[in-house]
Order: C-alpha cells, then structure tokens, then sequence
C-alpha cells in the first residue's frame, strides 16, 4: 500500500443539456474531492474537468460561474454535440494535457455511486491502473434497454470482445492508460473496449445505479446502436468471417442442389414444377445477401469514417 502517495485526481464529466443537474453534481463532487484529500488520500490539486457536449441550455453558464468562483472546476465547451464517447475521449485528453495522476469518468446525473470513488482511488493507490465500475443491477432502466444491453454484452464475448458484462463508462484510469490511449489514434475509439484490451492491471469495483437526478436520458434507441455497432466493428473481425464461412456453406450447397437438378433432368425428364421451392431458396438466399452485405458495409463505414481521419472533435473554449 503507498499510503505516502496522494495522486492528483482528475474527475471527467461529460455533460449535455444537465443545467437540471449540474449545480447538484458539481457541489457533490467538490464535496467528495475534499473529503478525499482530507483523508489524504487524494492531493488538493485535485479537481473537476467538465466536458460541454454542444449543450444548448445553461449547462456552459454553469460550467463558468464555478470556475470563476473555483478553480477547482474546469472544463472545455465543443462547438457542437459530437456524443457522449468523444466527450469522455476530450475528457480523459484535457487532464492529460493538464496534469493528473489519475482520471475518473462519472455521468453528469450522477447515475452511478459517486461515494465509489473512494474504493477507486484505494484500489488505484494499491497498484492498478484501471479501476472498472460494474453495475450491480439495471433496475432503473427499461425492459428494452436491459434486454438489448445483455444482448450486446453477450455478442461481443460471441465475437471475441471480452467486455465484462454490465461494464460501465464509470472507471479510474491511470495517467499510463491516458498516455497509452494517446498512442491509439484511431478516431472512433470504442472506451469500454480500449480500457479493457489494453493489458494493464484492472481492477473491479461494484456500484448500484441511482435513478438519473433530473431531466432526461441522452440517450436514444440511434445513438445507442451506433456505440454497440462501433463497438463491435471496432474491437473484431469475426462477423466477418462469419459471412466468409456462410459464402462457402452456400455455394456448397447450390452446387448440391445444382447437381441434384441436373442429375433428374437428364434421367428422370420430369422436372418438377416446384415453385414454392424456388420463391422459398430465392427470398433466403437474398436474404443472406443483403445481411452479408450490410455487415460488409459497415466494416466499410467504419475504415470509411477513420481514413478521412476527421478531428474527433472540436473545442470551442477550454477553462484551464
Ligand atoms: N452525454 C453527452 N453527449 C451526448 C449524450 C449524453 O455528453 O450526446 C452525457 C450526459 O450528459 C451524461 C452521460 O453522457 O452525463 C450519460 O448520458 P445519460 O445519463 O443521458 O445516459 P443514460 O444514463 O440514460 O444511459
Ligand atoms: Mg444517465
């Protein structure tokens, strides 16, 4: 244990439209901060690093008032929305860029249990350099949302993306996971994967989920889609594969068929009139077609985004 050690913590906290409950969040937060370093477990340089993901109500107002009140809480504002993962990934980078020893991500409803800080920093303070927030329960959310997140979860272990299930963006980083994310340059950088392939020591912390404090999710059915996609298109090939080895299945059997045709037509001369055979074979093999081309696409889509090697996003102001 490196009881001498007090790390300078950084809490990353990406927001959009939160003016309900930002005012709440902050105060807690500063709250949990100066427990902390009370406890000396943390430094007093310590501090808040709020990311406004384009908001357009109050959430920005917020941001600078505390800062001009407290340094303590500083942020960065984009120009636009460029969603919740990029608003993490310019998080995790303006600490970096700032100086810390290590970096925690919590939403800005403060869903998940801000008093596991605490176990995050003691487990960081022990040696690891990733701290993982599991969800105990998904009781606060919906039936759909339970049901596809176990679904995606369960995919990407299929396809060889080993996230744990009920992983969350709710975790502790080291200042080592933050220069080696650096060394990652693809764009659309999939987090709950990268913190998890990366290899360093992980450790694991359980936390209950809170119903959000006010206003709404952020969150909908597209946006949703679009991280799981990303999520497997950038972390395995196998669905890939999967269409390779179904092309082959494929052919191998029209070829079956092909001969079995054949083989009647020129020693039985009845060839049937098997129509239901023929719409039944057309529609499944089409079927599998456009499916197969679909994954294809998006595979495409994604070398597609990362070649135009766009920015990930862009700042309009920072609040050092
Ligand atoms: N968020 C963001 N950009 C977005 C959507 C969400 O920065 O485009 C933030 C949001 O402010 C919150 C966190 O991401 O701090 C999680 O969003 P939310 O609580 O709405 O998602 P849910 O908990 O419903 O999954
Ligand atoms: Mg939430």
């Amino acid at each position: 244990m490196m009881s001498e050690f007090k790390p300078i913590l950084a809490i990353v906290i990406p927001c959009f439209n939160e003016e309900l409950c930002l005012n709440t969040t902050i105060d807690r937060l500063l709250e949990i901060l100066h427990d902390l370093s009370a406890k000396n477990k943390i430094s007093e340089k310590s501090y808040l690093y709020l990311v406004d993901d384009g908001s357009t109500d109050k959430t920005w107002e917020i941001i600078s008032g505390y800062h001009e009140q407290n340094p303590a809480v500083k942020g960065a504002k984009f120009i636009r929305n460029f969603g919740n993962q990029k608003a993490l990934i310019a998080g995790y980078e303006g600490v970096r860029d700032i100086g810390c020893d290590c970096a925690v991500s919590i939403d800005a409803d403060l869903q998940q249990d801000e008093f596991s800080i605490e176990t995050f920093v003691d487990k960081f303070r022990d040696g690891a350099d990733i701290v993982s927030g599991i969800r105990n329960s998904r009781d606060t959310d919906t039936l759909f949302k339970k049901t596809t997140a176990v679904m995606f979860y369960k995919l990407m272990y299929i396809l060889g993306a080993k996230i744990p299930m009920n992983h969350s963006d709710f975790r502790l980083v080291s200042k080592r996971a933050l220069d080696i994310m650096e060394m990652y340059p693809e764009k659309y950088l999939f987090l709950r994967g990268f913190f998890n392939d990366v290899g360093l020591k992980t450790a694991y912390v359980h936390f209950d989920v809170k119903p959000r404090m006010a206003g709404e999710s952020k969150f909908n059915l597209v946006k949703l889609m679009g991280l799981a996609l990303n999520g497997i298109t950038s972390f395995s090939v196998v669905p890939l594969r999967i269409v390779s080895v179904l092309g082959f299945i494929m052919a191998f059997v029209s070829f079956v068929i092909g001969a079995e045709t054949v083989f009647e037509k020129i020693f039985f001369h009845n060839t049937p009139n098997g129509w239901a055979t023929n719409i039944i074979l057309l529609c499944f093999f089409g079927g599998i077609q456009i499916c197969c081309l679909g994954i294809i696409g998006e595979y495409v889509g994604q070398v597609y985004r990362e070649v135009k090697a766009r920015p990930r996003y862009i700042k309009e102001t920072e609040l050092k």
